[in-house]
């Protein structure tokens, strides 16, 4: 049914408009435009009724700064309605190619799970729950490294930024740290043999858990629950400005998916608060930016100061950050 609606737009609205603007060259990327954003349009749709009536039902906060929630909405879109991601595919198609002859070149041809283990060919579900666990085990690395490392948490700390966290927080990055993203996640996809048609799958249930896991819910899964899957008072911790005065925050529940990995690593925290969330030091919509790309803006310039370091570190407004809990 979705490649008949696929087929319609595509028919009805974007072929036409190719046609009109004489850009029939690029015909077969607006075929993947269509089919990315309108998989972006049923993750948005699936995403907001989950997360929205608990929102409703249970808010940690008021919502008090609309500006802001809108702000997230724009990033969201952006990203799941294809314009970024189309962005990186066009970018990719060629890396991901150059990546594959580097593996085979080396001698390395990536095999899907059931060619490793071939009890599991029949059980589909396994298989993706492993290739789930592994794609999260590279994100929470990823995402110490983006606490890690000073430039990298110059990026980053645009996510955290947000005050008013909602459910549509997710997708508030940094452009660079979408592509450093993408390209992380695409290739551990590759490395592992994830299977092309698994792939927007895994992606789907990367996006609703952690949609729901920004959502401004008072949720939790309970003791066992909170230990199995990422809830929004386990993300939530991660966000909080401070733990408590002269207690570095934002060192603890980096996964995206399983607290697994933050267990064995020793960064979990189960405290069951719902924090303030924020940068420290970052209160004014100057510190912060006002809009899309006033953020990106101020994160690049950020991001520029942590690379030369001589000129001013970002030490003022919360840019420094370290995992020392
Ligand atoms: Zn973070
Ligand atoms: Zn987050």
């Amino acid at each position: 049914m979705i490649g008949d609606i696929e087929a319609w737009l595509f028919e009805t609205l974007v072929q036409p408009a190719i046609f009109e603007l004489g850009l029939m060259a690029y015909i077969e990327d607006a075929f993947t435009w269509t089919q990315f954003a309108l998989w972006g349009v049923i993750q948005i749709a699936v995403i907001y009724l989950v997360c929205r009536p608990l929102e409703a039902w249970r808010p940690v906060e008021p919502r008090a700064d609309g500006a802001a929630i809108r702000t997230d909405v724009i990033y969201t879109l952006l990203q799941r309605l294809g314009v970024l991601p189309l962005l990186f595919f066009v970018l990719f198609t060629p890396l991901s190619a150059w990546f594959d002859g580097l593996l085979r070149d080396a001698g390395y041809v990536p095999r899907t799970i059931d060619q490793w283990v071939p009890a599991l060919a029949g059980m589909p579900l396994v298989t993706f729950l492993i290739y789930a666990l592994v794609l999260d085990f590279a994100e929470y690395w990823r995402h110490r490294l983006q606490h890690g490392l000073n430039w990298w948490w110059a990026l980053h700390s645009l996510h955290h930024d947000q005050r008013q966290m909602t459910l549509w927080s997710d997708n508030r990055n940094h452009v660079l740290d979408d592509v450093t993203q993408a390209m992380w996640m695409g290739a551990v996809a590759q490395l592992i043999g994830v299977e092309p048609g698994t792939f927007p799958l895994l992606v789907l249930l990367f996006g609703l858990v952690e949609s729901l896991s920004h959502a401004n819910a008072r949720i939790a899964f309970g003791r066992f629950g909170d230990r199995i899957l990422v809830s929004p008072r386990f993300h939530r911790e991660h966000h909080a400005i401070a733990f408590r005065p002269g207690e570095p925050a934002r060192a603890c529940n980096f996964a995206a998916l399983f607290p697994l990995w933050d267990m064995l690593f020793g960064t979990a925290r189960f405290d069951g608060r719902f924090a303030a969330t924020g940068v420290e030091g970052r209160t004014t919509p100057e510190a912060i930016g006002r809009g899309w790309l006033m953020q990106q803006w101020l994160g690049f310039g950020r991001f520029l100061r942590a690379l030369v370091p001589a000129r001013g570190a970002d030490r003022t407004e919360g840019g420094r950050q370290h995992e020392g809990a």
